[in-house]
């Protein structure tokens, strides 16, 4: 008996649903861009419960034909190539002719369309790839897709969706990647009934400013260069941050002929052009737009990948970061650089940002290694620490330290050195303290304990919709830590107090830090973004490199790293202290 027979189309098409419909994210990619292919000047974008519930995508396009709306469902039809050699000349975002096949497999999807030289437009309703309604309707020119209850037939790949802010930072993220190569449309996103991006067509700096400034102000360009280069090979053109106002937050994108893409390499060019004019962990932020012959990348991508190869990576990478040195060139005549101002802006009545703040309710005799009465949790600390660590030699887990009488050195103004049974230990100072505070803010955080440090000139911190978005998920936690932060504007937040372990740093690059690190680590449970708001409220507290500390300073954070679970590495993995024992010394002599 013969046993093999081919799958109804129906199911044919879940399984490929399964490569191009991972999550809301991708199917609304693939709406906008049909959009967009289209040709449509203004593109609506609707969104219920991150697009669980609802995706609709409204465009003023060349529409369908009766015809044409119903075979646009169907798998491997598509109106953009005709034959194999048209794929190296695409001029289109899609054309697989997958997608819509995909979409109305795994949902629920409502159409209307019409072109402009039809009287009457088509209605078409599927379900699950079953058409359950085609009628002649009226409605304007153009394409009005509704697809819901996504997965509404798969429920394991439902239970994979992350929570709704998750998913909702992933269609913001998708659709930033879109409305930057497309300035002259305009768009609007629509959120649970909120209106979360009003973009009007401009330039491609305007977009840019809409995005993630405010196109009122043009703060945010301001921070930009120009770079703009011509070769035979490619042309590059964008924005590239002036050093001095890069911060540790970033907005990097790479577009090429019209599409986003993730370049790692491409990447490295960059840094390497700013290299030595940024502060330790600072990125730059760039816009970096690609023009390049068709057939000199690989078109033939996968639908959900961003990564594109390039025949001649190798000379581009020269061109890229000749493209930036020649446009940072330009500023590095009028160094004006203060690292503490980025970020803030300037509100009415009061200075801020740069002001160093008036110190208002802080304690005078404020020490960041003591806590009110020089103790930290005494009822929790082992009672007789050390010989926790008395047993087999030669790991720093092991270790017996008489911490409070022999001697203690500082060296290099980075590491504290402590002799020991063992060895010679060498203990990372900043690291050592952010093992310290680390644990106390997760402390805190479960306890929801957190001191508040009043700040009397509240500073402003303004967000691009996602980062807001993520805030928000945030912010029962951030006000357990000692933040009193709120909503002020759409578009930012004010912050009225810090956690008092921060003592005068200032706020905003301390919360930018916090969102670019859940960001990401892509951190979507409660106890994730707790690691990252701790770690990251530890590295901006604690002591830092190139401290001269006290012996009693000294020793009191040894003493207080020894009682940590782990006190030789950070969550992050790091080296907090490294042993150099006895035999290691010898061998030296
Ligand atoms: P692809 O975009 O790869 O061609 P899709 O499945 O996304 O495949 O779409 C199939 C076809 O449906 C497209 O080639 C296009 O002709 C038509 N189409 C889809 N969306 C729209 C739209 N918004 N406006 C006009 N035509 C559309
Ligand atoms: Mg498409």
């Amino acid at each position: 008996m013969d046993v093999i027979h081919l799958l109804p189309d129906s199911v044919a098409n879940q399984i490929a649903a399964g490569e191009v419909i991972q999550r809301p994210a991708s199917c609304l990619k693939e709406l906008v861009e049909n959009s967009l292919d289209a040709g449509a000047n203004r593109v609506q974008v609707i969104v219920r419960d991150a697009g669980r519930t609802l995706l609709q995508v409204i465009d003023d396009g060349c529409g369908m034909s009766e015809m044409d709306a119903r075979l646009a469902f169907e798998r491997h039809a598509t109106s953009k190539i005709r034959e194999a050699k048209d794929l190296f000349a695409l001029r289109t975002m899609g054309f697989r002719g997958e997608a819509l096949a995909s979409i109305c497999a795994v949902t629920q999807v409502e159409m209307t369309t019409r072109r402009a030289e039809d009287e009457t437009g088509t209605l078409i309703e599927i379900h699950g790839s079953d058409v359950v309604r085609q009628e002649v309707c009226s409605c304007p020119v153009g394409t009005n897709i509704k697809v819901s209850n996504l997965f509404f037939n798969v429920p394991v790949r439902r239970k994979f969706l992350k929570t709704d802010q998750t998913e909702l930072r992933n269609l913001l993220t998708e659709f930033y990647h879109i409305v930057l190569v497309y300035p002259k449309v305009s768009f609007t996103f629509v959120h649970n009934d909120e209106i979360l991006l009003e973009l009007p067509a401009g330039t491609e700096k305007q977009r840019i400013e809409a995005v993630f400034g405010n196109p009122k102000r043009n703060s945010y360009t301001s921070a930009f260069v120009d770079i703009n280069t011509e070769t035979e090979l490619v042309t590059i053109h964008g924005f590239v941050v002036k050093p001095e106002s890069a911060t540790k937050k970033s907005e990097q994108y790479f577009f090429v002929n019209g599409r986003y893409m993730r370049h790692p390499y491409f990447m490295k060019a960059v840094q390497t052009a700013y290299s030595g004019m940024l502060p330790n962990d600072y990125q730059p932020s760039f816009f970096i737009y690609f023009d390049i012959a068709p057939e000199a990348i690989d078109v033939n991508i996968h639908p959900t990948k961003t990564e594109i190869k390039f025949a001649d990576e190798q000379t581009i990478f020269q061109i890229l970061i000749a493209s930036v040195r020649e446009a940072l060139g330009k500023f590095t005549l009028a160094p004006t650089i203060d690292f503490d101002t980025r970020g803030t802006i300037d509100i009415p009545t009061a200075p801020v940002a740069s002001v160093s703040r008036p110190q208002v309710t802080r304690d005078p005799g404020y020490n960041p290694f003591h806590t009110r009465n020089n103790t930290i949790y005494p009822d929790r600390a082992p009672k007789n620490w050390e010989s926790l660590y008395q047993s087999t030699p030669s790991t720093p887990n092991n270790l017996i330290i008489q911490n409070d009488s022999g001697p203690i050195w500082q060296y290099g103004g980075k590491y504290i050195l402590l002799p020991t049974t063992e060895g010679l230990l060498f203990i990372h100072q900043h690291r050592a303290h952010v093992a310290v505070l680390y644990a106390q803010f997760v402390e805190q955080l479960t306890h929801a304990q957190g001191a508040m440090q009043q700040l009397l000139f509240p500073e402003v911190m303004v967000m691009t919709q996602d980062e807001i978005v993520l805030v928000q998920t945030l912010l029962p936690d951030l006000h357990a830590i000692g933040f009193d932060i709120e909503q002020l504007s759409p578009d930012s937040y004010s912050i009225q107090g810090v956690p008092a372990q921060l003592a005068d740093k200032s706020a905003v690059p301390v919360l930018q830090q916090i969102v670019a690190n859940v960001r990401e680590r892509e951190a979507d449970t409660q106890s994730e973004w707790r690691e990252q708001i701790a770690l990251s409220l530890a590295e901006s507290a604690a002591i830092p490199t190139g401290k001269t500390l006290t012996e009693t300073e000294m020793r009191d954070i040894v003493t207080r790293l020894m009682q940590l679970n782990d006190y030789r590495h950070l969550p992050d993995g790091k080296t907090i202290v490294s042993l150099m024992n006895d035999d290691e010394l010898n061998k030296r002599f």
